[in-house]
């Protein structure tokens, strides 16, 4: 915005989510560290609960909204690829873009060079290695968006398991990128927080680092597939049966 970007609907759109649901898991941690009385209305902090659950529904619900994300971010990724897929229709008559695509694909993905991307120059050189770790998240995800919108077409809007994923991937490498840019600030401007900001932002990238690696894993494999699978096997049969199928062992 500053730059004077007009387009931050998905920007905004991860910001919400994002601001909706660490503050939960936050003040849940803090009633469990204060154990009862965490949980008693003196202390304040089950209304502050009560009162941030609401934000992860209104002002678009938080599933709504990585839908949104993560469509964006095919709809992007579509646009890329429509010569590709051309091509792909038409074979024998592309030969050359085909193979240039898949021996730059083949590089990047098999022989382990990347896409030629890089922070270095953006980011503080004290966190050239959290750099590092978003850039590999981002071409490890970059790849499997494109694989999935090649595998699925324009039916990947049937795929929420799939979609819930991609989303929460991109919501990572956004805050990764964010906490980055916060980090380097502090360490150029010397503040007095920034070697505690520059460990939290290389806590904060190890961790969505595995977590995007983790993901973008699920969606590759089959043994998810199945899974995915199971998961709509069960809601159907429940949204049939208008309540839970199987009877109560005790007989209620
Ligand atoms: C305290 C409060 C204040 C409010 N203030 C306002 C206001 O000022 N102005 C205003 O316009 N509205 C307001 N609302 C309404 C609010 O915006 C809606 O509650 C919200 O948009 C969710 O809609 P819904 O309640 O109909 O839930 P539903 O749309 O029925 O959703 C129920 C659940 O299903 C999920 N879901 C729905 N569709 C899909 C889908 N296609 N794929 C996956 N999941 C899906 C949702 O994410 C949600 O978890 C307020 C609500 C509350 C509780």
């Amino acid at each position: 915005m500053d730059s004077g970007a007009s387009e931050f609907q998905i920007e905004a759109a991860i910001s919400k989510i994002f601001a909706s649901g660490q503050p939960w898991n936050v003040t849940d941690e803090c009633i469990q560290v204060m154990g009862g009385m965490g949980f008693m209305k003196d202390a304040g902090v089950e209304r502050i609960m009560r009162d941030l659950r609401i934000f992860r529904i209104f002002e678009g619900t938080n599933d709504i909204l990585r839908l949104f994300v993560a469509l964006n971010g095919f709809q992007n990724a579509g646009n890329h690829l429509k010569n590709l897929q051309k091509a792909l229709k038409n074979p024998l008559g592309n030969v050359g873009l085909l193979t240039g695509e898949i021996t730059k694909r083949a590089k990047r993905y098999e022989s382990g060079l990347g896409t030629g991307l890089s922070l270095s120059g953006s980011v503080h050189p004290e966190l050239a290695h959290s750099g590092d770790l978003a850039v590999k998240a981002l071409e490890h995800f970059g790849g499997t968006v494109e694989e999935l919108l090649l595998k699925h077409g324009k039916k990947i809007i049937d795929e929420q398991f799939v979609l819930k994923r991609v989303a929460d991937s991109a919501i990572d490498l956004y805050t990764m990128v964010v906490v980055l840019s916060r980090a380097s600030r502090s360490l150029s401007q010397g503040l007095t927080s920034a070697q505690l900001e520059k460990i939290m932002c290389e806590t904060w990238c190890v961790e969505a680092h595995d977590r995007i690696m983790q993901n973008v894993k699920d969606l590759k494999s089959s043994s998810s597939r199945k899974l995915f699978n199971n998961l709509r096997d069960v809601s159907t049969s429940l949204v049939e049966n208008g309540g839970v199928v199987a009877p109560h062992p005790l007989g209620f």
